[in-house]
């Protein structure tokens, strides 16, 4: 998965399509993620002791990492990722359209 935590990503599917928002969590395994601020469900929640209301609380559930691009502030929209051998023997991820290092 090219996509890391703390990216910033666009959504390109469904119904937060164009959305832009950071990427909170990766679930390498399921190949999803939490992206901030897209696809909220409602939860319902029970009083607890430390919580004093019970209510509906709005939380992110993740996406598929298919319908997310990595966000090129270069390019300002989604855009492909390649990986590149940099100087120093790292991987470093690029930006395919403008060839920008996006870290
Ligand atoms: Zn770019």
């Amino acid at each position: 998965m090219k996509v890391k935590k703390n990216d910033m990503v666009v959504v390109t599917e469904g119904e937060y399509k164009s959305k832009t928002g950071k990427v909170l969590k990766v679930f390498l395994k399921k190949q999803t993620l939490i992206v901030e601020g897209v696809n909220f469900v409602k939860r319902h929640t029970k009083p607890t002791q430390t919580r004093q209301k019970g209510g509906i609380l709005q939380k992110e559930a993740p996406i598929s990492a298919s319908n997310v691009m990595v966000w090129c502030a270069n390019c300002a929209r989604g855009v492909k990722v390649g990986l590149r051998v940099l100087p120093d023997g790292s991987k470093g991820r690029y930006c395919k359209r403008c060839g920008e290092l996006l870290g």
